[in-house]
């Protein structure tokens, strides 16, 4: 079996970035990007326009920006395999990494499998319909784009996320609503004192969101009253999901410590988790940013952990 001194997990911007940089520390990093596990890219692949990541002035879509990491990486010579881990076993050192045809060795591990949004299954919504047409799940990444300017937008959730997105969305959006299927949010309590007194924000309470509609973008919503099953459609320029993400980690099968919030734990402020040789970067132990470029920045950490903990152990 192969024995590689670096194995990376996953394929966004912190499994590219910590490839990058191992590559030209010399570490040969072997990448396994994923397949069935979500798009090999990362979250960016779904989205159009990223406006937020430094150097590209004019925007860049996320698909090509992901060719660029990828590119990158590959240049000071990252192995990428286009499949996905399946287990690990790191009982013991060299870990072993299990993908769906290969099987390999690892000195050491970066962990950059993300976190994936959740949306609920509304009819117009998907892949394909109105996602990323009006529909989204990131309003700090999506809520400055024209399509949402002097519209009444929507937010569907309850938590401190979904206030702290619906007074983000007020800057541009008309009218922000914050649609919830409870008669009291589950936020803080002065997340909700912000919401339930800032001018823009009107918090529908025990509503559900049933369909989107438009034409080549999202023009309305149609919302469900819990109680009387009545469904009324409102015109709408956004439908933001802010009900969570969930990070990928099923494949660790607990063997690396998480938070309660189930995204990995990392030490202080570094990227080493609680096994060591194991590191982890990106928006699988980041419940804050959640940021294209702050999941570069930990993967660019993660590979120098890395490497300065190889060195230690003399296997660099
Ligand atoms: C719709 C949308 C728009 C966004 N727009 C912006 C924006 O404009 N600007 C911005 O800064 N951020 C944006 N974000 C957030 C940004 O995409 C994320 O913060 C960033 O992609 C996180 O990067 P990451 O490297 O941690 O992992 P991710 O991008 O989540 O990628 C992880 C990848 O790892 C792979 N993987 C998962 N499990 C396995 C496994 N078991 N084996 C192998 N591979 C695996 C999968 O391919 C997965 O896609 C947006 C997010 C979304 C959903």
């Amino acid at each position: 079996m192969e024995r590689k001194k670096l194995v990376i997990i996953g394929s966004g911007p912190a499994a590219y970035t910590a490839a990058i940089y191992a590559a030209r520390a010399n570490l040969h990093p072997f990448v396994y990007e994923g397949f069935f596990s979500g798009p090999a890219g990362g979250q960016l692949m779904t989205t159009t326009e990223v406006e937020n990541f430094p150097g590209f002035p004019e925007g860049i879509t996320g698909p090509d920006l992901m060719d660029r990491f990828r590119k990158q990486a590959e240049r000071f010579g990252t192995t990428i395999v286009t499949e996905d881990v399946v287990s690990v076993d790191l009982s013991k050192r060299p870990f072993l990494v299990k993908g769906s045809t290969t099987t390999v060795l690892a000195d050491s591990l970066i962990i950059a499998t993300g976190a994936t949004a959740k949306r609920l299954d509304i009819p117009g919504t998907l892949d394909g319909e109105f996602w990323q047409k009006g529909v989204t799940a990131c309003a700090v990444c999506d809520g400055a784009a024209p399509i949402f300017r002097n519209k009444d937008l929507y937010v569907v959730g309850g938590g401190d996320s979904a206030v702290e997105e619906a007074i983000f969305l007020t800057k541009y959006g008309s009218k922000v609503y914050i649609v919830h299927r409870r008669d009291q949010l589950r936020a803080s309590k002065i997340m909700c004192e912000r919401a339930q007194h800032h001018p823009k924000i009107e918090i529908l309470w025990n509503t559900a969101p049933v369909k989107v509609e438009g034409e080549s973008v999202l023009s309305s919503v149609t919302l469900k009253d819990i109680p009387s099953g009545k469904e009324t459609t409102y015109p709408a320029g956004g439908l933001f999901f802010a009900i969570g993400h969930q990070p990928n980690t099923t494949f660790l099968s607990g063997q690396v410590e998480l938070l309660d919030n189930g995204y990995i734990k990392v030490i202080g402020n570094s990227t080493r988790t609680n096994v060591e040789g194991v590191f982890a970067a990106g928006d699988v132990q980041d419940h804050i940013y959640r940021q294209a470029v702050s999941a570069a920045g930990s993967g660019c950490m993660a590979a120098l952990d890395a490497e300065r903990w190889l060195s230690h152990e003399g296997l660099a």
